[in-house]
């Protein structure tokens, strides 16, 4: 057997990078973070290298103090990526990231690999703006090519008039206009690809949105079988069309029955949080058993499990844990409307009570949640 990696490197020190150091610890791995902000919330579950996205020093540097590299930030710059794949391995790799950091290579990806998407074209000049008009029709919705996330960078457009202004808006930058998808629900589905090509797919959710933010999520979502069966099909083609290695994330609406994908997230992902305390391995030691090269865990949840944002404020701790089934999530961020800053996680022993819970955890956080 090959010795795993025992220094993994993480690209971004968010809230993820720290729930990736979390789960790192007990597989005796140990994380250095490079975020170049002092303050980078993951600083408390490993090393902290402080420097900038394009300082080819530092990134030789941390590159040569670890075994593997990985990320939890998917606009790191390509290049810096290709610089650090050539001192050691980075996992994902490249390829994952280039095509989930541009909308329409992303949306081409998808449907090259057999997943559905929703009519869409690019709008690059004024003249691809009538082309793209006529390819996907009046409503829709203009999104930046790249660098968008929580609804940033994107407007819905409700008539022809409405779509050069929209993109006036957005700056005539790159972008990306889709047809608008009239679904019923959003769901998503997390996914680990191990170095040997094995893979595990966790129940796919239930995801509810408020102002572009991910709100709460529930696993597993109340989709029929075949649908969840074509969402693990969907997920286990995306990552080995990507030779994917790490978790991932597809996002996709049920609309008419079927599904349409809307993005992938090429990292641990806030609607797979609950898998921290809803599934026998979370996300996050999936991910660093991954990138380490150690065998999968099982993706399988022994209850009904659920999670709710904390944006822009948390309770006190205590009347988090006065809920049946809940645990705190608290990143140490500082509170910022529309900054997320914790989660609550709730289990359940059936559908019902879960719903009852995740009715209180809901009322709590409303109390609480500034959005922008
Ligand atoms: P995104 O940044 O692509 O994840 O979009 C953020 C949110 O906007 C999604 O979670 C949806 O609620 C909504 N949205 C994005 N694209 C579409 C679309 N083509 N049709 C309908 N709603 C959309």
């Amino acid at each position: 057997m090959s010795a795993s990696a025992t220094r993994v490197g993480i690209l971004g020190g968010g809230q993820l990078g720290q729930m990736l150091g979390l789960a790192a610890m007990p597989l005796g791995i140990e994380c250095v973070f490079y975020d170049p902000a002092p303050d980078a919330p993951a600083r408390i579950a490993g090393r902290h290298l402080a420097a900038a996205w394009d300082d080819s020093a530092a990134l030789a540097r941390f590159a040569e103090s670890v075994d593997v590299v990985t990320f939890e930030f998917e606009n790191v710059p390509a290049e810096s990526l290709a610089f650090l794949a050539g001192i050691r391995p980075v996992h994902p790799g490249v390829r994952s990231l280039e095509l989930t950091c541009d909308r329409i290579r992303e949306k081409e990806f998808l449907r090259a690999t057999g997943v559905p998407v929703q009519p869409f074209a690019p709008i690059g000049t004024r003249a691809e703006l009538d082309l793209a008009l006529a390819a996907v029709g009046p409503h829709g919705v203009l999104k930046t090519r790249s660098l968008g996330y929580d609804g940033k960078g994107q407007r819905v457009v409700r008539a022809a008039s409405e779509l050069e202004p929209a993109w006036n808006a957005l700056g005539r930058t790159a972008c990306i206009y889709e047809a608008f998808v009239p679904f019923d629900r959003e769901v998503s589905i997390v996914a680990t690809r191990a170095l040997d090509g094995s893979a595990v797919v966790y129940p796919v959710v239930d995801n509810l949105h408020t102002q572009g933010i991910l709100a709460r999520s529930v696993a597993p979502a109340a989709i029929p079988p075949t649908i969840a069966r074509d969402a693990e099909n969907y997920a286990r083609r995306v990552l080995d069309a990507l030779g994917h290695v790490g978790t991932l994330a597809l996002e996709m609406f049920v609309a008419d029955g079927i599904l349409i994908a809307n993005e992938i997230a090429p990292r641990v992902h806030n609607s797979g949080h609950w898998t921290i305390h809803g599934a026998r391995t979370s996300q996050f030691e999936n991910h660093m058993r991954a990138v380490a090269g150690l065998p999968l865990g099982d993706a399988g949840m022994p209850e009904f499990a659920a999670m709710v944002n904390l944006v822009g404020g948390v309770p006190e701790t205590a009347e988090i844990l006065a809920i049946p089934g809940a645990s705190a999530h608290l990143y140490g961020k500082a509170p910022r409307p529309g900054r997320k800053v914790g989660h609550i996680g709730i289990v359940a022993p059936s559908r019902e009570t879960l719903l009852a819970r995740l009715a209180d955890a809901e009322h709590l956080a409303r109390r609480v949640n500034r959005l922008a």
